[in-house]
């Protein structure tokens, strides 16, 4: 998927966020939600030399292809969960906008027709998760 795909997705999970907060009475700002998801929509292909993000940090993105490769310490929920912390750390809703923006990114890695989904309970398991469509007999 590309990474503008990404970032449309990422912005999509963003509003949902903004709704969700606004229905709590939770104060957000919209250029810290945009930003923070489109982030977190960015980041999990850091493991991708290539990749939008991961060419920006290649030193860092080339370490990480070779040692875990391509979607699945990055693209698991203990990256998810790692990331919406860290980011939580500076800024309450800049954390839950990478989050969402990291849901986004796996979701739509999941759903990625042919792309045999992602190890999402990495490190527990390399299992790959993604959905299986049986064809139909007639
Ligand atoms: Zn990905």
């Amino acid at each position: 998927m590309t990474y503008r795909a990404h970032i449309a997705g990422a912005l999509v999970f963003g509003a949902g966020l903004c709704y969700l907060e606004e229905r709590a009475g939770i104060a957000w700002n919209p250029i810290i939600v945009a930003a923070g998801s489109i982030l977190g929509g960015l980041l999990p292909d850091i493991d991708i030399p290539r990749s939008f993000i991961g060419s920006r940090v290649k030193w860092l993105s080339k370490r990480i292809h070779k040692r875990f490769g391509h979607r699945t310490l990055t693209h698991s929920l203990l990256f998810l969960a790692a990331m919406t912390m860290l980011f939580g750390m500076l800024d309450y809703n800049l954390g839950l906008s990478v989050g969402v923006g990291v849901l986004s990114h796996i979701v739509l890695d999941i759903l990625t027709p042919g792309a045999r989904g992602v190890a999402l309970f990495y490190p527990v398991s390399k299992k790959r998760v993604y959905p299986r469509i049986r064809k139909r007999r007639r």
